[in-house]
Order: C-alpha cells, then structure tokens, then sequence
C-alpha cells in the first residue's frame, strides 16, 4: 500500500475534544449547549445515526434532547414541535433526521428550522450564507471533508478538485467549499460523458455517488488526495465506499478508509456547529472564549 489514510476516527476525536473544552467555556458563561434531535418512525439506520449523535454529545457536554415521534406523524404535528423548539431558547440546535416518512414535506421542515438554531447548514439561510461567502453553519459532511483535506497538510489553493456527486448535501456543497478555498472545481454527475478522465486528472478527488467501488484506480492521478464519502452496504453485509479501496491506496497519496472517514467526521463537525450555535444566540465568541 502506498497511500496514507487519513484516520477519520483520530481526527474526529480531535474535533470533539475542541467541541468540549468549547462547551466548558460555555458553561462557564453560564451557557449549557443543548441540541434536540427528532426522529420519525422506525427507519433502522436513522435510530443507528441518532443513537450516535446523542452518544457524541453526551461526549462533548452537549445536553440533548431526543424526540421519537411515531410514523404516523403527521406534518403539522412535526411542525409545531419544532415551533416550540425553536421558541425554547435553552435549545440551541434543531436537527431533524432524514428521510422523514412519506406524505411529510421535507422541504417544508427543513424550511421550518430557524436558520440559527439549523445545526445541519441544510436550510436556504445558510446555504444562501454559504454560496456568498458570510458567516454560517456550514454542513457538517462537507465541512469534514475539508478539514480531512486539510489534516494531510495539502494546500488546495490552485488544485484541481473534481467532485463526484451533487446533492444539496455532500456533492453541491462540498463543490462550493473547495471553490471557496481556490480550487478549480469539476462537478460530475450522471450526465456526465468524460467522467473517467477527468477523475484522473484530480489532484483532489471527492466521491459521492451512493455506488460501491464506483472509483477504480485507474481514475485516480498518482499522488492525489481521495476522499470517499461513500457509505453502502456491500452484498458481504460490511460498509463499504465509493472507491476501490484496495486500487485506490496504490496510486492515491492520501486516502479515507471506509467505515472510520468521513461518517465519524460528520458527527464531529455537528458537535462544533453546536456549540457555535449555543455561542452566537448568546451573544458570545468561541474564539474571544479560547
Ligand atoms: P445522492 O443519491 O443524493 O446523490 C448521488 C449523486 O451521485 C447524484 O448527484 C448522482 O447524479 C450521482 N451519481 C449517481 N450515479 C452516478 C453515475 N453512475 N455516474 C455519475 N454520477 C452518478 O447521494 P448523497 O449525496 O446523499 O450521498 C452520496 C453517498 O454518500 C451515499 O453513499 C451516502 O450514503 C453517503 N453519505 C455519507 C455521509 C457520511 O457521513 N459519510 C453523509 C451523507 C451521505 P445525478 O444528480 O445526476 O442523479
């Protein structure tokens, strides 16, 4: 194997531990951060994710508040619990988890968050706030695959980013951070007809596409830095990512494993979003406080 991976889990740890000391400093202004997380129904995965973000909080210091709702909630039911959330100024962050039900609007939920207290950086506020360069929750995967980038000491400045994937919450957002760091930026997507060959002309490769080894290492530039979002379940029954890992690590300097990337820098970067949130509804500063 040739290249190093980028220890998802250690830099995660890292994160949280600066989320906790963030917390103390908080608490002694007299501030608990607090994040409550609504659940819908039974999805098995989202009770997993869940069950992760309150263990992570707990961590930090971060009190949190879990709202289990059965799958027969109906959207303004929804609604009015996150009005009384939003209204509740011991809560800082509102994070509802998705996919929500059939037959409720997410959009319309997403929209319901305050941008202050949207913890996820999903609402139009701060993807506006995002696209425009000022001040916001930025979402926590993106946000971590930055700061993984970053870990490796790779200055994206003038680097060739491709992204592979563009939803509204990893390929889009993560395009528009790298841009915002002075990478030229490639977005593909399903559509696109050269994909091969402009994966192998990154020197910084991001994969989200939802499909397992969708990356061979033929597609990766010698010396790049791969980040794969990717999370599937492989017919083996493991989790398994976008890229081939094993073709990958052959040819890619710097590589994220799958599971211990990106997913466990996700939940990081919600604990500092946190803490960010419970700071500026106080009118206090995380980095006066440091
Ligand atoms: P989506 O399904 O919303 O988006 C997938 C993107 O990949 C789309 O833009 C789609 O293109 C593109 N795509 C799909 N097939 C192809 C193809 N054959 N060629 C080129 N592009 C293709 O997924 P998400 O962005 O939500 O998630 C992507 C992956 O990341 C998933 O595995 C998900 O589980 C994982 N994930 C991991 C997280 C973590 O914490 N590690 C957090 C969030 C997601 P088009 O737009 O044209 O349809």
């Amino acid at each position: 194997m040739h290249a190093q991976l980028i220890d998802g889990k250690a830099l995660a740890a890292a994160v949280k531990a600066e989320a906790a000391a963030e917390t103390a400093s908080l608490q002694a202004a007299g501030v608990t951060p607090c994040l409550a997380v609504i659940l819908v129904g039974e999805d098995p995965a989202s009770q997993v994710y869940v069950r992760g973000k309150i263990r992570d909080c707990a961590e930090c210091g971060i009190r949190s508040l879990e709202l289990r709702l059965p799958e027969t909630t109906t959207q303004q039911e929804l609604l009015d619990r996150i009005a009384a959330l939003a209204s509740d100024s011991t809560v800082h962050g509102i994070l509802v988890q998705l996919p929500l039900p059939a037959g409720i609007d997410e959009r319309a939920i997403i929209d319901a968050i305050p941008p202050e207290k949207d913890v996820d950086g999903f609402s139009p506020v701060n993807v506006g706030r995002m696209q425009t360069g000022q001040p916001c929750f930025l979402p926590c995967t993106p946000a971590g695959c930055i700061r993984m980038i970053e870990s490796t000491g790779t200055v994206i400045d003038g680097k060739h980013a491709v992204v592979i994937g563009r939803s509204n919450i990893v390929g889009k957002p993560v395009a528009q951070l790298l841009l915002a760091r002075n990478a030229t930026v490639t977005i593909c997507h399903s559509h696109t007809r050269n994909l091969r060959e402009l994966c192998a002309q990154a020197d910084i490769l991001v994969a989200a596409v939802g499909h397992e080894a969708f990356v061979d290492g033929s597609m990766i530039k010698p010396g790049a830095v791969v980040i794969d979002v990717g999370i599937n379940r492989g017919s083996d029954g493991k989790l398994h990512g976008d890229v081939n890992f094993a073709q990958a690590a052959e040819r890619a300097a710097f590589l994220t494993p799958v599971p211990g990337g990106v997913g466990p820098m996700t939940r990081a970067m919600l604990m500092k979003n946190t803490t960010q949130a419970a700071a500026m509804q106080n009118g206090l500063s995380l980095e006066k406080m440091s």
